[in-house]
């Protein structure tokens, strides 16, 4: 088998490279040649192909797709790469449109899936995927036992980067195996991030407050901390039902699952089911006027006192 390793691109709506791509294409490039995948990007193939160049694709595979229809075409066109480069793994995002493409993909051409990897690495048998699992409690890995391995790979865990590459396009010809498919009939961007405050998915900081906070009118001093680190909000499912901040910014099993460099928990009590959605950032900072808060067990930083005095003080000192 080849050390080819397919990496599923997506783009963002309005054209630009998805964030996932450089933590897709650094995994890939600690595996093996990094061969990069777009589908139905025809006006602007060439910027996206030289964004995934200069984050490490080594060549980017372009495939027409038909432009409103949803999965089916990529699944034709992951299919066709397959055949063509025998990779040894498929990297994907561990986004809605990539875990759908992946599955589907994986079972036409009948290889092994592993979901939701924070890390990759080769042992001497093959591709390893590595998994956080119930809320970080336990760190697992997976592996195909034969043949290709197709991985999804949670946004902002991978740290690796890889060198640029220089820019080598190919079109893809790729059947059509006329799958039925849903068709894209409107995109409507949803809480669009303003140009101040990160997206939340894929943030190297996040700022998050609980039910602590209070109220959607003192949830402000979580977003004014936000502000002055350049960080993205976010929320757990309590401040959410409270109805402080809408539901796309809610962290968690059943929100946004987040691995940013900086993640700051205020007034979060530290519940499993927040945990697995943050439990990967590289620093956690707590801030919960509750010492025994199991959020203090999983940080790395932890302040016990009121919110209330301890950020507008964190916020003045960082000012200054
Ligand atoms: C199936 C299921 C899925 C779920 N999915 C999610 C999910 O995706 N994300 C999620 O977050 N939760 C989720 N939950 C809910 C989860 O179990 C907790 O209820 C929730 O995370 C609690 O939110 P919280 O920490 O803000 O609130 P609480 O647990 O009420 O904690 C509030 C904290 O604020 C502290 N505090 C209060 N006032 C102050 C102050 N002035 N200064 C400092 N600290 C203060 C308190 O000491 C306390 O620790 C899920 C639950 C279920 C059953």
């Amino acid at each position: 088998m080849s050390q080819n390793i397919l990496v599923l691109l997506e783009a963002t709506a309005d054209g630009q490279l998805a964030k996932s791509a450089d933590g897709l294409l650094g995994a890939a490039s600690k595996l093996g040649s990094p061969i990069a995948l777009f589908v139905g990007q025809e006006e602007n193939t060439e910027s996206l192909a030289s964004a995934a160049a200069a984050l490490g694709a080594v060549k980017v595979l372009v495939s027409d797709g038909v432009a409103d229809s949803y999965v089916a075409p990529i699944v034709d066109a992951l299919a066709a790469s397959f055949d063509k480069l025998q990779p040894e793994a498929v990297l994907a995002a561990h986004s809605d449109l990539s875990k759908e493409a992946i599955a589907r993909f994986a079972a036409r051409v009948g290889c092994a899936v592993s979901i939701d990897a924070v890390d990759l690495s080769r042992d001497e048998e093959g591709i390893v995927a590595h998994h956080s699992a119930y809320g970080g409690a336990y760190t697992v890995t997976s592996t195909a036992t034969f043949g290709t391995l197709a991985v999804t790979v949670r946004q902002g865990a991978v740290e690796h980067r890889a060198a640029g590459a220089p820019l080598d396009i190919e079109k893809l010809e790729v059947a059509s195996s006329n799958t039925k498919s849903a068709k894209i009939t409107s995109v409507e961007i949803a809480d669009a991030p303003t140009e101040s405050r990160p997206e939340l998915r894929g943030a190297t900081r996040v700022v998050s407050g609980g039910r602590g906070l209070g109220s959607a009118e003192k949830f402000t001093l979580v977003e004014e901390l936000a502000d002055t680190l350049g960080a993205a909000v976010g929320a757990s499912r309590a401040a959410v039902d409270a109805g402080f901040v809408p539901q796309s910014l809610q962290v968690g099993q059943t929100g946004v699952q987040v691995a940013p460099q900086l993640y700051i928990a205020l007034g979060i009590s530290g519940a499993i089911q927040h945990k697995a959605g943050m439990q990967t950032s590289k620093t956690i900072i707590a801030i919960n006027k509750d010492e025994t808060a199991p959020i203090f067990d999983i940080a790395d930083f932890g302040v016990v006192g009121d919110v209330f005095v301890v950020v507008p003080q964190l916020i003045a000192a960082l000012k200054d």
